[in-house]
């Protein structure tokens, strides 16, 4: 069952929200050659407490962080560590917020350094197909609507959208009803009506869309070692159209 939202309930989550849009910006701020990812979580964790909210995802599932901070060719679920970024990686960073209860979910993927064509061109299209979903959550699309708008961006430009992992509903859990799929039909599926609350997360690949679980239980990489982008935003369905709420 889909959770409609009260506009105080949205209010809560726009503030979640809030903190969840700074944190990624600090932490992309720090994305440099020589940085490790286990020192962007440091960052992220300090700056959500700071700003008054929980980290979402640390314990989540037993999940040891408070990023999911995933390189080139991981698509999602990285795992904080020793690793050291270099020039030319790509670096998506997912992070999720708590305010009095309420969650803010949100991803970007950083350059590190000068990057190739290639890389750069992926973040651009992941970027715009999310851009070209959210316009069309508002009400009387469907989430075929949503998914079809991702898939066509993406598919155009030559790229893959990842099948098994999707976006979701968000509120006073992190993962509600209805699965938000980056693929679709036009004119199928739920029909978005004002209070809902979904999580639109397109995770695109520059080869082939299967992917694959590491030994750790959590990093999910391309199944091909080709490069993977991800870009999430939580957005509130309103009457006049969508409302972004993980903006600062
Ligand atoms: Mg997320
Ligand atoms: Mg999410």
């Amino acid at each position: 069952m889909m959770l409609l939202k009260s506009p105080a309930e949205i209010a809560v989550m726009r503030e979640a929200g809030r903190i969840t849009a700074s944190t990624l910006r600090v932490v992309g701020e720090a994305v440099v050659p020589g940085i490790t990812t286990q020192e962007l979580d440091e960052i992220a964790s300090e700056h959500i407490r700071q700003a008054g909210g929980k980290p979402a995802f640390l314990g989540y599932h037993g999940f040891p962080a408070t990023l999911c901070v995933s390189v080139n060719d991981e698509v999602v679920h990285g795992i904080p560590g020793k690793r050291r970024l270099k020039e030319g990686d790509i670096v998506s960073v997912d992070c999720g917020v708590i305010v009095d209860g309420y969650y803010g979910d949100a991803a970007m993927t950083f350059p590190v350094g000068a990057v190739s064509e290639e890389a750069r061109n992926l973040m651009d299209v992941t970027r715009a197909s999310l851009e070209a979903a959210i316009a069309r959550c508002r009400p009387g699309m469907r989430l075929g609507d949503v998914g079809n708008a991702v898939q066509g961006v993406v598919e155009r430009a030559g790229y893959s959208v990842v099948r098994e992992y999707v976006g979701h509903g968000i509120g006073r859990s992190m993962h509600e009803e209805p699965q938000v799929p980056n693929f679709g039909r036009a004119g199928t599926g739920l029909q978005l009506r004002p209070g809902m609350v979904i999580a639109v997360e397109p995770m695109v690949n520059a080869g082939g869309y299967a992917v694959r679980s590491l030994d750790d239980g959590w990093t999910v990489v391309t199944a091909d070692g080709s490069l993977s982008a991800h870009f999430e935003h939580t957005v509130a369905i309103t009457a006049d159209g969508p409302m972004v709420l993980t903006l600062e």
